[in-house]
């Protein structure tokens, strides 16, 4: 399998160098050159299959030469084996029709565990296998840079630059970052908002001045392997509710469009979805886009679920690419148009082709209370504010009755214990695998909203890629 940038002109790669590279040298994103393809038969076979191998299967083909399939399973296996449930992504019922896939039981508590743990793996093996060294770089508005730097902390050869907006990630997420002390992690506490931090990570991916002399990788959801990871949850609850023999429906809290776009690879390589339903909060820009085909980035309003507080999502490039005809020229040209206007159609052949899979709908902050407090009180599940968008637009969505609807939890409740408690009077309590998170010693950097104060700072402190 070969990897193609969105933006045409970057050197195609195999898995390997895609999981490395981050960002293509073009700006666009990688992406596989085709779809794999699984028969109803090859997926019926995988029902009942420990989760690990279970990925090891879907993932295989993404994979290609760049692993054997034993070393796959192998850091499949050391990789969930971390989390703290056997399924490593259980599924609950809510009700007759809906559900909840628990995405929470990795070590930091957030979804984003399940492709980060297996990541940090991916970047040792590769970069065992040669001189390099590789400084990741990566923004977060909380919760990504938890599970990277739990994922690639001590590894050998990686440095992790982390930014994060001053201010604007919960304590319990600033604390998961800041209280990890191992020599190669650097946490940066930037001024600004999560789309300055993103923005000054994108362009560093394109400074030749950095590229030169370092190797800089992504965790962000930019990077291929992620997304691969994450499509293997969705056959996993697919296959617990009935899938290859009956459809589902699933409902993502979203923000970057990575995890959604893992459920629409699901449904490319075979899986029989019956929706995708894109969940926001006020930070609207994907129910905007999906609605009416404009999307024009709006200002950030922070929110109580503070993953979701985006107004460019990345991954949504990966989606225009693929229903634009995989066109790299035009689509490089409708970003260039969006890049200098902020504001960008969709095609109609995008906008047709994402109508025929997508639904979406936005949760203001009563809305997402109310999902809360209808999760305790009607189903005595507690969730977290990112789950609740995503449980109120499945509750709306109007999917047939007798499709189960899959809502996807991103965090564990006591991530964000003030939201949930507000709407349900209980304060959800850590699970003790986190420890003594409030008492650990913190270390991290305040610098200004200024390139230049980041890339020398990065550079001060980075190995050069040998
Ligand atoms: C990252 C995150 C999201 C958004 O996921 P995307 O892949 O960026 O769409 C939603 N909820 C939580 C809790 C997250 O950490």
């Amino acid at each position: 399998m070969d990897y193609v940038s969105t933006r045409g002109s970057a050197q195609a790669l195999d898995f390997a160098g895609a999981t490395l590279a981050g960002l293509a040298s073009d700006g666009g994103l990688y992406v596989p050159r085709e779809w794999p393809r699984f028969t109803e038969a090859e997926i019926a076979a995988m029902a009942g299959r420990p989760y690990a191998e279970l990925a090891a299967t879907v993932m295989a083909p993404f994979v290609g030469e760049s692993l054997t399939r034993e070393r796959l399973l192998d850091l499949c296996r050391a990789a969930y084996g971390r989390f703290a449930h056997k399924a490593v992504t259980p599924v609950r019922q809510f009700d007759e029709q809906q559900w909840l896939l628990e995405l929470f039981h990795g070590p930091t508590l957030a979804f984003k565990d399940v492709a980060l743990q297996l990541l940090g793996l991916l970047f040792e093996e590769f970069l065992g296998r040669s001189d390099r060294n590789l400084t990741i770089v990566g923004a977060t508005s909380g919760d990504t840079g938890s599970a990277a730097i739990d994922a690639v902390a001590g590894r050998a050869k990686v440095d992790i630059f982390m930014l994060h907006p001053r201010g604007r990630v919960s304590e319990v997420q600033r604390r998961q970052m800041t209280t990890v002390l191992a020599p190669n992690v650097h946490n940066i506490a930037i001024e600004g908002s999560f789309d300055d931090a993103q923005a000054m990570v994108k362009r560093m991916f394109n400074d030749a001045a950095m590229t030169d002399r370092f190797a800089i990788g992504a965790v962000n959801s930019i990077n291929w392997a992620r997304l691969m990871a994450q499509v293997v949850y969705y056959f996993a609850a697919g296959l617990q509710l009935g899938a290859p023999h009956r459809p589902v429906a699933f409902s993502v809290p979203t923000g970057n469009f990575g995890d959604v776009f893992a459920g629409y690879v699901a449904a490319k390589m075979g899986l029989p979805v019956e929706r995708l339903i894109v969940a926001t909060n006020v930070n609207d820009i994907l129910h905007r886009a999906l609605t009416s085909g404009d999307y024009s980035q709006g200002t950030v309003t922070p929110t109580a679920a503070p993953s979701m507080d985006i107004q460019v999502s990345s991954n949504f490039e990966r989606l225009l690419f693929d229903l634009g005809g995989c066109d790299g020229a035009a689509l490089a040209a409708q970003m260039a148009g969006f890049e200098a206007t902020k504001t960008m159609q969709l095609t109609n052949a995008q906008a047709q082709g994402a109508a025929a899979l997508f639904t979406s709908a936005r949760a203001d902050a009563d809305e997402m209370s109310q999902a809360i407090r209808w999760a305790w009180e009607e189903c005595g599940e507690l969730i977290d504010p990112h789950t609740a968008c995503g449980v109120h637009a499945a509750r709306g969505a109007g999917i047939d009755k007798g499709v189960p609807v899959v809502t996807l939890a991103t965090a564990h409740p006591a991530k964000f214990p003030d939201a949930v408690e507000r709407a349900t009077g209980q304060r959800p309590s850590l699970p003790v695998r986190v420890g003594d998170l409030f008492e650990r010693e913190e270390r991290c950097v305040d610098l200004p909203g200024d390139y230049a104060a980041v890339t020398a700072y990065v550079a001060e402190h980075a190995v050069p890629k040998g």
